[in-house]
């Protein structure tokens, strides 16, 4: 028996089996609204199709919620310090870190408001604090602060900057309380959720999405609408999808990000970013909820899914982080965790914006959806499902 049918939550329709369900001695199963992938976008975007009335399937390759990116960043709250003006990012990162602090405020997800410092260590970055500060700005960030080198020492005692800037609403929360709670809402309104369930393949036909699932038991579904959330993998699905045009894949590009943790007591009460780099935020300061520091990530380019930590790669950890820390010993950092930003930018491209498109009126595809994606989650669930609504 087919692990969908098991679930007890569709309709099997043997008047749709297809060649491929056919050679597989299977039935179709027919579903109104399917999600791929239970990362915190997809949980996001699944909670808010299942509170818009869709009857809605989650299918994930992995044996748990949560275990790609997901689970392998920062965990901070951004504000929508960095995201050029009208770009997705900088709209949902500022719309989505408010709703995440009521949720989480209201849903008792761990979260605490530390506040941020952004800082520049020497002239050349004076002016890119400046910029920054106009963008965010610009981009509807509130609180934030200019601070002189002393104001911000007075704050946190063992940093060195020339100037920074304090945003007040910078803060961590913890991602695997709120991806339960994305889930316990979208299964409270009718939401499955089935596990090693990978999509393999699929087509498009006429008005239905026919998708593939692989796994131990093999089955096929036909979906009156289907949303590619699927992450590092979302690439792989979309071009496993019969029928859907190339030029709605954008170009795909890994960036692999590495962390180092602190061995003893942590420098700072806030968290502490330089200037940003290419394709990344620099090598920055944060904490867990229980107070663990960690520095990172970095910005490594990779073709594979691979992360482990290179323990070499942390010599250059400490020339970027003694730019702001003077006080880091020797020996004090050990091999973190790392996780993999999915881009659309390339080496040597510039920043690119989430895509969050439809490509037919029964498939939604998100490619790219790095950093901020864990802040801006609700927003990105609540457009996914006005984009639906129209599907
Ligand atoms: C190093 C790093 C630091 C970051 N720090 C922050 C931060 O501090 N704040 C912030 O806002 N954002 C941060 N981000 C970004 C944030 O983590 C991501 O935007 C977010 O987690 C993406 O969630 P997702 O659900 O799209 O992807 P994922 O969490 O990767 O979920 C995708 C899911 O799809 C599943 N899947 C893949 N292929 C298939 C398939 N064929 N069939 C079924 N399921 C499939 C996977 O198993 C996975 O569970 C960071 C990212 C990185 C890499």
């Amino acid at each position: 028996m087919a692990p969908l049918k098991r679930l007890g939550i569709y309709s099997v329709r043997p008047d749709l089996t297809t060649p491929w369900a056919k050679d597989h001695n299977l039935a179709m199963e027919s579903q109104d609204a399917v999600v791929i992938g239970a990362g915190v976008v997809g949980l996001a975007i699944a909670r808010a199709l299942a509170q818009a009335g869709r009857d809605v399937l989650i299918l994930e390759s992995e044996g748990a919620i949560g275990t790609g990116t997901s689970a392998r960043n920062s965990e901070v709250i951004h504000a929508g310090l960095y995201y050029s003006k009208d770009s997705l990012k900088a709209r949902f990162c500022v719309e989505g870190g408010r709703l995440l602090y009521d949720y989480c405020q209201a849903r008792g997800v761990a979260h605490q408001r530390l506040g941020k410092l952004l800082v520049a260590t020497n002239e050349s970055e004076m002016p890119l604090l400046e910029k920054l500060k106009q963008s965010a700005q610009d981009n509807g960030v509130e609180g934030l602060q200019d601070l002189t080198a002393a104001q911000a020492q007075s704050l946190e005692p063992d940093l060195f900057c020339l100037a920074a800037i304090y945003s007040p609403n910078t803060g961590i929360l913890d991602s695997h309380a709120l991806m339960l709670s994305l889930l316990a809402d979208a299964e409270a309104k009718g939401a499955v959720l089935a596990l090693r369930s990978p999509v393999v393949g699929g087509a498009l036909s006429g008005e239905r999405i026919h998708l593939r699932v692989g796994g131990a038991e093999p089955t096929e579904i036909e979906a009156g609408l289907v949303v590619n959330a699927a992450g590092l993998g979302a690439w792989a699905v979309a071009r496993e999808i019969v029928g859907l045009p190339p030029a709605h894949i954008p170009h795909c590009h890994f960036a692999k990000g590495n962390y180092f943790n602190l061995a003893g007591k942590t420098p700072f009460s806030r968290l502490v970013y330089p200037v940003p780099g290419h394709a990344g935020l620099g090598v920055h300061f944060t904490r867990d909820l229980a107070g663990r520091g960690r520095f990172g990530p970095d910005v490594e380019w990779v073709d594979k899914i691979d992360y482990r930590v290179d323990p070499e790669r942390g010599l250059a950890f400490y020339d970027a982080i003694r730019s702001y820390w003077p006080g880091l010993k020797d020996g004090a950092l050990e091999p973190g965790y790392a996780g993999i930003r999915p881009k659309v930018q390339g080496p040597n491209d510039p920043a690119q914006d989430f895509v969050i498109e439809r490509a037919h009126p029964r498939f939604i595809g998100l490619y790219g959806i790095e950093s901020p994606g864990l802040t801006s989650c609700l927003a990105i669930g609540g457009h996914v499902a006005r984009m639906a609504a129209g599907a």
